[in-house]
């Protein structure tokens, strides 16, 4: 028998058309150098409706790629509601990639058209002779000196009325692309699609998860060129949460002024991002974060001492998230389950996450053998669903699927209640006489050391044991913490064959470009000798 129920297709368009009635007056505010600007969702509608019908004068039709190279700001929000709502696909470029990298992305994906933010036209331009098939370049506002052809974007919209006609399009069809930062290979493209953008959406608006809602206002400094930030762009829209977009003013203290400004209710990122503001509060007397609810952080292991720090010093609740490109990303956030006292509920807050509905779940060992989910078996996690990548775009990667399940990578343990504890991502983990050392606990943990302000833990060869750990160390500006009193703070928390021997201090640790510790390149920086390292 067949349900009775009606099946519209889940179209972005309507995500659009929803926040533009219903949150007509919420606000959406950008940083520049000049201070902040604000745009209603109303207005920002109707400027993707111009730009939709702009780019439509421009010859973009279906499925035609239009690329962003932007920060966070209202114009880019513009290209995430306008592009996949008249049927092409927005794929936005990661602003931090070397130009190489970039001008193979946008080959690889036939970027047609790329709205640009004058501030990234440079990084155009040197690549530019390498991206033949791009047709148009449409910068977001004045440029003195133009090294190429480029369109005006608010002449570009200006010309163009309001009240695009936004067409039917099947749910499945394609309305973003992204691809993987690349920190474990080439860069490979990830397609999402209507249907998987409204379902994601819907997902991060359960109280279960982040709980988008209409009361919130949110931070949102995860780069919109990462994985639709999180899904948070047509979240808000979803939802009516009023959005605070940072641009390129990342750092602890523009981050804090922008929050004790505009009070927002929620902020987004990796964990860095908040150590950082975390250190840039500490160092004001009149530090104010009594607005947020929560802060989210996800995308990387997020350290005990953060989630504590900001409870004990600010009264903010740090929630955990998990994903990644390929899931959209919101797999598990980590929300304490009910019953916990407040207590206790820190120790919900520091696994990577419960498993929200709509994904399923499982972790197998090196044979495929689906492991219990009993907190205590190790392995891979593997998932599939809704908004879950069955594949990759152009590439045939048949080793990160297994019977329709995406292999993540990550290695730990479910729980029976589907909280996950990330031990390692597979390739960092550290083999040592036969036996696993995480590196992920040894430097959340070692960062909960005062003397710490952060610190990342590889593996080097040893003759006797293949690897052990080697810690890596930005001290805070007045420590003078050594190795030894770290291996002693250390001891109090891991078993002792897991404490590293191996430190070097540094003033400070490559980031991806996504702003996670960039293990590669430290493991560059110890092959080619640039790391001064002591042995205890
Ligand atoms: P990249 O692979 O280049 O870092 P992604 O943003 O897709 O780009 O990274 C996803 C990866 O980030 C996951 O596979 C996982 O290793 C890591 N990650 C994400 N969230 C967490 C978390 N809460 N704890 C530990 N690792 C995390």
């Amino acid at each position: 028998m067949r349900s009775t129920m009606q099946d519209a297709p889940l179209l972005i368009r309507d995500i659009v058309r929803h926040g533009q009635w219903m949150y007509a007056d919420k606000r959406v505010f950008t940083a520049t150098s000049a201070g902040m600007t604000s745009t209603s969702f109303a207005d920002v509608a109707q400027r993707a409706e111009r730009l939709a019908a702009a780019l439509t004068r421009l010859g973009v039709q279906r499925d035609d790629r239009v690329a962003t190279l932007m920060w966070n700001n209202q114009t880019h929000m513009e290209t995430y509601l306008a592009v996949p709502s008249m049927g092409a696909i927005l794929h936005t470029l990661n602003v931090r990639l070397f130009a190489d990298q970039l001008a193979f992305i946008i080959n690889h994906a036939a970027d047609k058209v790329i709205v640009v933010d004058p501030s990234l036209v440079p990084l155009l331009a040197r690549i530019k002779e390498h991206i033949a098939g791009v047709e148009h370049i449409i910068v977001n506002g004045p440029l003195d000196d133009a090294p190429f052809a480029v369109i005006d974007y608010e002449e570009f919209i200006g010309a163009e009325e309001p009240g695009f006609d936004w067409p039917d399009l099947d749910e499945t069809s394609a309305a973003v692309m992204c691809y993987t930062s690349g920190t474990t290979g080439d860069p490979k493209g990830v397609v999402y699609s209507h249907r998987s953008t409204w379902l994601h959406s819907m997902a991060s608006t359960s109280a279960n998860s982040i709980g988008f809602n209409d009361h919130d206002r949110c931070l949102l400094v995860v780069p919109m060129f990462h994985v639709n930030a999180w899904g948070a762009v047509y979240t808000a829209f979803m939802a009516g949460t009023e959005l605070i977009m940072p641009q390129m003013f990342l750092q602890g203290e523009l981050l804090l002024n922008m929050i004790m400004e505009l009070r927002p209710t929620v902020a987004v990122g990796v964990p860095t991002i908040w150590n950082d503001l975390l250190r840039a509060a500490g160092g004001r007397s009149d530090t104010d974060l009594t607005s947020l609810r929560t802060i989210l952080a996800g995308g990387a292991a997020v350290p005990r001492f953060l989630i504590e720090a900001f409870r004990e010093r600010h009264g903010v609740d740090v929630l955990q998230g998990w994903g990644m490109t390929e899931t959209s990303p919101l797999v598990a956030v980590s929300t304490p389950p009910t019953g916990v006292s407040r207590e206790h509920e820190i120790d919900y807050r520091v696994k990577a996450g419960r498993v929200m509905a709509g994904v399923d779940i499982r972790i197998t060992n090196d044979q495929g053998e689906v492991l219990a989910r009993d907190g205590v078996a190790v392995g891979e996690f593997e998932l599939r669903g809704p908004w879950i990548t069955a594949g990759y775009y152009g590439t045939d990667a048949p080793d990160f699927f297994r019977d329709g399940w995406l292999r993540t990578g990550d290695i730990g343990t479910l729980d029976p209640h589907g909280f996950m504890v990330i031990t390692d991502r597979a390739k960092d983990l550290i083999k040592s006489g036969g036996e696993w050392i995480s590196s992920v606990e040894l430097e959340t943990t070692v960062m909960g050391h005062e003397g710490v302000f952060e610190a990342a833990v590889i593996a080097v060869p040893d003759d006797r044991w293949q690897e052990r750990p080697l810690c890596v160390v930005v001290r805070t500006p007045t420590s003078e913490v050594s190795a030894q009193e770290l291996r002693d703070y250390l001891s109090d928390y891991v078993a002792k064959w897991w404490l590293p021997e191996h430190w070097s201090f540094v003033e400070g640790l490559p980031k991806t470009s996504v702003g996670k510790f960039d293990k590669r390149a430290l493991r560059r920086l110890v092959a080619d000798g640039h790391l001064e390292i002591q042995t205890l």
